[in-house]
């Protein structure tokens, strides 16, 4: 018996989506109209697969990828968060644990510097639902309760009893039974007011084996057999967790025929099984064999349980397979087979432990991977070593260029993201340190910096999802690279474009009197034009030296891909 995942997007969001700080705004009120209707039709794309169940939710994956793509194009930051977090609960839903993690994570980072409530109460419930699966449940139900206390009162009131249904999942897992019935009551009563089936349906299976674990199995029956009323009623067929949490409930009060009559429906219907749902599957087969035995069916019990093994290994299940040589085990000593049932309960033990202290690591591995990444990163970026400064400028160096940048081009490709990089080299510096001083040439480099980091924190701003990964370095002499993730090619040629008007409209009169500072820009784009650092690097130093030859103080990008 299972709790079901409520990490369904079922809630529908009203969100008041104010069309986003759009960088081309200023320049064409066409292409503004252009974006704000755009920004419409994500919001509401959004809003439905939101509304997915878990069941559906696998196949809203590359929707959600491509939601998010588009949302970036038209600036539309909490859009593409939204939709980075459909992402995160399908990875989380397909057991990639760490990545799901990862992405909640900062997303909720995000929202609470943001102060996004809608944002922070959708990333705290799926936070709730990861720290379940890596055992952290004080960590679990804080996140839960904050899922629900950020939801504002303008929130749908379905959404509410979504979140209701988490917390109470939290409460059950940390044993406060009272505290669970109360929200699940809530929620139930909110699935009914909205004539909303699904999450009346959820809300039942999960209540109860909620009553199940308080040691009430006449509530428990009670409850999964009103789930089932109400399914039947709705000629909705219940999935094999629903069916195993009816079957179990009946098993505990002696109700073994009926028990195995509930099972049975999984074995039979099982025609094509979602990946997924193999676990459920496998779980049903666990609970047959044990029906089975305790009816005194050997010969079924057997023969279920080989089935449960076989597709134990075929599909790496390896708790379930435990338990299945725990119930073997059972089996040899109903036969009246002792030494078969100690050699079996001696193998069952010994998996117990390895299995468990496996499954510790795993959390404790996967924990440190999402929580302190992003605390050595940020550490790295501000404190760790001055090594990787440029002691000249106070700008990062080459170093540190080598030790961020691979990383950065990893996360672009494997997250879908364009990231690109600009390398600004001053026009005719060697001028300024022959006419004037080598001297002023020092504070040409220091201003010119001054300039370059007003200009970066101006064309990256705080609304990116992750501006702390945007950053300036000075290569060597008078040559700088900016490094800007999640910006497309023709987005960057623009903001750097800026950025050159910014050098060269400087006050540099005082420094360095008739001689003017300009500098000149290669911009270029990976993954595309090149998923390693060295290729990108190379492909902005010809994109440099095309802005040289055409007559410097100019930026020059990869031409548009050609069309066949
Ligand atoms: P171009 O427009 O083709 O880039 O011409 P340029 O004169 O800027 O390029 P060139 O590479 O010929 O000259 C760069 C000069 O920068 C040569 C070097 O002496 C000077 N330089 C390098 N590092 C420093 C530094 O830390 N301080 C000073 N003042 N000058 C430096
Ligand atoms: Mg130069
Ligand atoms: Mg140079």
């Amino acid at each position: 018996m299972s709790q079901s995942s409520p990490d369904a997007f079922e809630y529908a969001e009203k969100f008041g989506h104010k069309p986003m700080k759009n960088h081309h705004a200023a320049e064409s009120d066409h292409s503004a109209h252009r974006s704000e209707s755009a920004i419409g039709e994500l919001a509401a794309a959004l809003d439905e697969i939101e509304l997915l169940g878990w069941q559906e939710l696998d196949g809203a994956f590359d929707l959600a990828a491509s939601i998010e793509k588009e949302a970036r194009a038209v600036s539309a930051v909490d859009l593409q968060l939204r939709a980075q977090l459909v992402r995160g609960a399908v990875l989380g839903s397909r057991g990639e644990t760490a990545e799901s993690g990862r992405i909640l994570h900062r997303v909720n980072r995000w929202a609470s510097d943001h102060d996004h409530r809608y944002l922070l109460a959708r990333s705290h419930r799926l936070l709730a639902t990861f720290f379940r699966q890596v055992g952290d449940l004080p960590a679990a139900l804080e996140n839960a309760v904050r899922g629900v206390e950020f939801l504002d009162e303008s929130a749908p009131p379905v959404m509410r009893g979504y979140h209701l249904a988490t917390l109470a999942g939290a409460l059950t897992q940390t044993r406060s039974f009272d505290e669970a019935r109360q929200r699940y009551a809530d929620a139930e009563q909110i699935g009914e007011a909205f004539g909303n089936v699904q999450l009346r349906l959820l809300v039942l299976n999960n209540l109860a084996y909620m009553e199940h674990e308080a040691g009430e199995p006449y509530r428990a029956l009670a409850t999964a057999e009103r789930m089932a009323a109400l399914a039947a009623a709705h000629g909705i067929a219940l999935d094999s967790f629903s069916l195993d949490t009816l079957a179990r409930a009946q098993m505990r009060l002696g109700r073994y025929a009926d028990a195995e009559q509930t099972l049975q429906a999984v074995i039979s219907a099982r025609t094509v099984l979602a990946v997924r749902e193999v676990d459920g599957y496998a779980e049903c087969l666990l609970t047959l064999a044990e029906v089975q035995r305790l009816r005194g069916a050997t010969d079924r019990t057997r023969a279920t349980l080989d089935e449960c093994l076989r597709i134990c290994e075929r599909s790496d299940l390896r708790r379930i397979r435990m338990r299945a040589w725990g119930e073997l085990a059972e089996l040899y000593a109903t036969l009246g087979c002792f030494e078969d049932a100690y050699a079996q309960y001696k193998v069952f033990h010994a998996e117990a432990m390895a299995v468990n202290s496996a499954e510790r690591d795993a959390r404790a591995h996967i924990l440190q991977a999402v929580f302190e990444t992003d605390e050595a990163r940020r550490s790295s970026r501000h404190y760790r070593d001055l090594a990787l400064r440029d002691p000249l400028t106070g700008l990062y160096n080459r170093r540190f260029v080598d030790s961020q940048l691979p990383a950065l081009l990893r996360e672009s490709v494997d997250g879908g993201a364009p990231l690109s990089i600009a390398l600004i080299d001053i026009d005719h510096f060697k001028r300024i340190n022959d006419t004037l001083s080598h001297d002023v040439g020092d504070q040409v480099l220091r201003t010119f910096t001054t300039v370059l980091n007003a200009g970066l924190a101006e064309l990256f701003d705080a609304d990116e999802p992750d501006p702390t990964a945007a950053f300036a370095a000075r290569l060597g002499g008078e040559e700088f690279l900016l490094v800007l993730p999640g910006v497309d090619g023709p987005e960057a040629v623009l903001r750097l474009d800026k950025l050159r008007r910014a050098i060269r409209s400087h006050p540099w009169r005082p420094l360095t009197g008739d001689l003017p500072v300009t500098a000149s820009i290669g911009v270029a784009t990976g993954p595309g034009a090149g998923a390693s650092q060295s290729a990108l690097l190379r492909q902005a130093d010809r994109n440099l030296y095309l802005a040289k030859n055409a007559g410097r103080d100019r930026t020059v990008g990869d031409p548009p891909a050609a069309v066949e």
